[in-house]
């Protein structure tokens, strides 16, 4: 289950709405641990036991407290809510909290989700309301803007994330950094090839956002600041950790390739631009 989600739970308050958005396999799966976790009568560290009457009625699609929407059609009719409106000052009947999961909240139109929205600022006592979505943008403003919005990854997704993180923090720090911090790093990307190949082409991508950034383009999620990284530096490194592929196909040992490119980072701004290495 989502962390966020678990430290949501085991809070003295958690939220009224949440609006989890991701890819909508992972956003429904996660909804329905939440509705579990929250009604669990036995839960642990914040997650469903998955055992108790309720956690079992929950998914055996059986708990009265749990109301599961989803579009008729394309979009949701206004008919739906309209119905359903009744119900949302209801308070739990057997759980310790009402659940309305609202599926694909992001195909609502305006004239739907103004039904939606009195029951998401005036919620009745222990109701929560969870929202899914696949596409963020979407989402009505006036709907998001009263939901705590948690956004679901793939386990294959924070892994890419977290090492794009790594990169970023490493190539922010090899300027300020003693060599010696230089050359340990050096020596942990180069252990693979694989590992080596992924470090240049996470590189690649965050020095060609960073240049096109200064070139007019869309703010890069991991910003370079310009007092350190000259334009022209982003673009002669992102150029060189391009060819970098090309000069692990040869015989150049690994790790002198990665020193090299850490030591350009650094040479570039120590020593103007004097870099004997380039020719390598
Ligand atoms: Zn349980």
């Amino acid at each position: 289950m989502n962390e966020r989600l678990k430290r949501e739970i085991k809070s003295a308050h958690p939220g009224h709405a949440y609006l989890l958005y991701g890819k909508a396999e992972l956003v429904e799966a996660e909804a329905l641990e939440f509705a579990m976790a929250i009604n669990c009568r036995n839960p642990q560290d914040g997650a469903a036991c998955g055992a108790c009457s309720h956690c079992l009625q929950i998914k055996s699609g059986n708990f009265p407290d749990l109301v599961v929407l989803a579009p008729e059609g394309v979009y949701y009719k206004a008919d739906q809510l309209k119905t359903l409106r009744k119900y949302f000052s209801l308070t739990a009947k057997q759980g310790l909290h009402r659940i309305f999961l609202l599926q694909k909240a992001d195909m609502m139109k305006e004239e739907c989700a103004d039904r939606l929205l009195k029951a998401l600022e005036e919620p009745a006592e222990n109701t929560v309301f969870l929202l899914t979505a696949e596409n963020e943008d979407r989402i009505l403003q006036t709907v998001a803007s009263r939901c705590r919005v948690i956004r679901i990854l793939s386990e294959n997704k924070k892994a890419l994330d977290g090492e794009r993180e790594e990169v970023f923090s490493l190539l922010a720090a090899v300027k300020s950094s003693p060599l010696e911090y230089l050359f340990r790093s050096a020596e942990k990307y180069a252990k693979e090839r694989e590992k080596c190949a992924s470090f240049f082409e996470t590189a690649v991508s965050l020095l060609s956002e960073n240049y096109l950034y200064r070139q007019g383009g869309a703010a890069p999620a991991h910003h370079l600041p310009e007092e350190h990284w000259s334009a022209e530096q982003l673009f002669d490194l992102w150029q060189w950790a391009l060819a970098a592929p090309i000069l692990m196909e040869s015989n150049i040992n690994l790790k002198l390739i990665t020193e090299n490119f850490l030591l350009r980072i650094k040479r570039k701004d120590d020593l103007n631009g004097n870099c004997s290495w380039y020719t390598l």
